[in-house]
């Protein structure tokens, strides 16, 4: 499967599930033709349905499929035996003389009651075009199909779209009105204009949200700011302590001063040597320390 695909198909699944309540394992209606067809292509149907919803999936075949692929002709036994080992989906046709079709039996099945819900969040994988056509009037089914010897999902059909976007919606007023009860009702509202005039137009006034945002905000730049203060501050004070450090040279220094009289001793042997003299040589040691 290209990764592509893969993720578009991660999306719709995470829509289905938000939107539609699936969970794994997927229940996964085949009909008996996507069946036969997945063997004429030599395809792993099941293999591939997991991959494609990236989950556990559950196949289930109903009665009347099943009675369908016993009356195929010529009479597949593998693929009998390969279904028959699927969850039986009842479907309370099965006292008819003849199985219902495919589009009959499912739409039965999916939705009893005609209400274009699917109850039992079934994925519906059928290589039957009146099926899809049909299973697209109802919100909330997972389409999938075999065209040239690739099993694909269909995008979320506009039934399953719209119910998706008015869900959508309504949870979002929901939300809403959660936010609202705690506090008082009409100020509340007034406010959530306000706020969304603000994610319109920019930040703007006094009023109450922004007030919100502003204890937000000083979390943002303090950060900048502090590291610029000790920036500031750090630099005062090792100037700071470096006029100290000449005006009294700490203990470290004092090794460096001693290393620097010991030198400065070696030179002022070649000129004079004033060893009584303690006035000179620590004038010419101050000078020999700040020079370099
Ligand atoms: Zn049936």
């Amino acid at each position: 499967m290209k990764l592509k695909r893969a993720k578009a198909y991660k999306k719709l699944l995470h829509q289905y599930e938000l939107n539609f309540g699936f969970r794994e394992p997927y229940q996964v209606l085949v009909d008996w033709q996507i069946l036969q067809d997945a063997y004429n292509f030599k395809i792993d149907l099941i293999a591939r349905l997991e991959k494609i919803l990236g989950g556990q999936v559950k196949p289930m075949i109903t009665t009347c499929d099943m009675r369908h692929l016993y009356a195929a002709k010529p009479k597949n036994e593998t693929l009998i035996l390969q279904a028959k080992e699927y969850e039986r989906r009842r479907c309370n046709h099965q006292d008819l003389d003849e199985p219902l079709s495919t589009l009959e039996c499912l739409s039965s099945v999916v939705d009893p009651k005609d209400s274009k819900t699917n109850k039992h969040r079934y994925v519906v994988a059928s290589n039957d075009i009146s099926v899809r056509a049909h299973m697209r009037s109802v919100a909330g089914v997972p389409l999938i199909y075999i065209t040239k010897s690739v099993v694909l999902m269909e995008p979320m059909a506009n039934a399953s779209e719209e119910q998706r976007e008015r869900e959508e919606k309504s949870k979002f007023k929901q939300g809403l009105k959660g936010q609202r009860k705690p506090d008082a009702g009409p100020k509340r509202k007034r406010n959530d204009e306000e706020e969304g005039q603000s994610i319109a137009g920019g930040a703007t006034g006094d009023a109450r949200p922004s007030k919100q945002k502003r204890e937000k905000g000083p979390k943002g730049p303090n950060p900048l700011s502090v590291r610029k203060s000790t920036k500031e501050k750090s630099a005062p004070e090792a100037s700071a302590s470096k006029k100290a450090n000449d005006a009294q040279p700490s203990t470290a220094d004092a090794t460096n001063t001693h290393d620097a009289e010991a030198s400065g001793a070696r030179k002022r042997k070649r000129k004079h040597k004033p060893k009584g003299d303690d006035t000179s040589a620590a004038i010419e040691d101050d000078g020999e320390v700040t020079a370099p």
